[in-house]
């Protein structure tokens, strides 16, 4: 292997350096930067009207920004063309697709867009339609339809797959499925930048994770990192006869040992670790941005 194709490997397969967007005189993104590396799964996390979108819509090549500096697969989003495009899979919030066609003659057809695309009985299978592969769009369940556009966006064999709010809409089992999917799709080095607002869904899927809010970066790390040490620190809850009693701890297998010492089996006795919702919930709370949510969505 060359030097050069070394150094292609080791590049990061998206990098975003001081991103700035202004809607008129508003800023929607106020300085992110960050790097998604190749086989990578990143979410991107954060409250309603964070900048979550505008970040994703600015790196599909579909937004302009106002300033700093974005690369995917190599190339300026703002210059990506056709043969560019076809390195991603974008599944978006609302795609729509609700036409007269099956679920397997849409993917035929835009298979044929791709240069190298996945086996249509696959992808099928894939995402769990088989039951429903010959059953016009508009027939389908939204949790349905939301499978349709998941396949959509893997039907190209994507380098880079872009994922907002996969699974709304899905129920528990659906949602179980779709996340093997995802894992699949990791395997085979897919780099994956996922948006939702479950995060049990993130932290099972993610490698990493930013967390945006108000145009801003406010913390990004690995999912068992995030937030910092202080923040992961477990809690052993138990009850006494004054009420429920809580300690956080390092140690809590001492603690344990301590109230089995003193008064043998603790009565409701749970050792907590704090959950990346715990965390996020937390450091938003920190950075104060609890009054976005209360925007007029335009
Ligand atoms: P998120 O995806 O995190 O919910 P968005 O990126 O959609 O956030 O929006 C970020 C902010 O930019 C919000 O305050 C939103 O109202 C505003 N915004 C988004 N799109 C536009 C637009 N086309 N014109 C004006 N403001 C917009």
């Amino acid at each position: 292997m060359t030097t050069s194709a070394n150094h292609q490997e080791r590049s990061p397969h998206v990098s975003v350096r001081d991103l700035r967007k202004q809607y008129g005189g508003f800023v929607a993104l106020d300085g992110v930067s960050f790097d998604i590396e190749q086989g990578e799964t990143f979410a991107l996390l954060g409250p309603n009207g964070a900048g979550k979108s505008t970040t994703i819509e600015v790196l599909e090549g579909y937004r302009d920004r106002s300033g700093g500096e974005a690369s995917v697969l190599g190339v300026d989003p703002h210059r990506g063309g056709i043969a560019w495009k076809a390195r991603l899979g974008i599944v978006l919030q609302n795609t729509g697709e609700s036409g007269d066609v099956t679920v397997r003659e849409q993917l035929s057809h835009f298979a044929g867009y791709y240069p190298n695309p996945r086996n249509v009985d696959e992808v099928i299978v894939g995402v769990g339609l088989e039951t429903k592969e010959n059953t016009l769009i508009r027939k389908l369940s939204g949790g349905q339809r939301r499978r349709v556009d998941v396949a959509l966006g893997i039907i190209g064999r994507p380098e880079l797959l872009f994922l907002d709010e996969p699974t709304t809409g899905f129920d528990p089992e659906a949602r179980r499925q779709f996340w093997g999917l995802i894992e699949g799709l990791k395997t085979e080095g897919t780099t994956i930048l996922l948006t939702t607002h479950y995060l049990d869904e993130a932290a099972y899927l993610s490698d990493r994770a930013g967390i945006i809010a108000g145009g801003r970066l406010i913390d990004i790390g690995r999912i068992d990192e995030i937030g910092g040490a202080e923040a992961r620190v477990p809690i052993v809850r138990w009850q006494d006869a004054s009420g429920v009693q809580e300690r956080r701890t390092t140690t809590p297998g001492a603690v344990v040992a301590e109230l089995v010492a003193a008064g043998g089996e603790p009565r409701g006795l749970e050792i907590v670790r704090p959950s990346l919702e715990d965390v996020y919930l937390e450091l938003l709370s920190a950075n104060d941005h609890s009054t976005q949510e209360l925007e007029p969505s335009l």
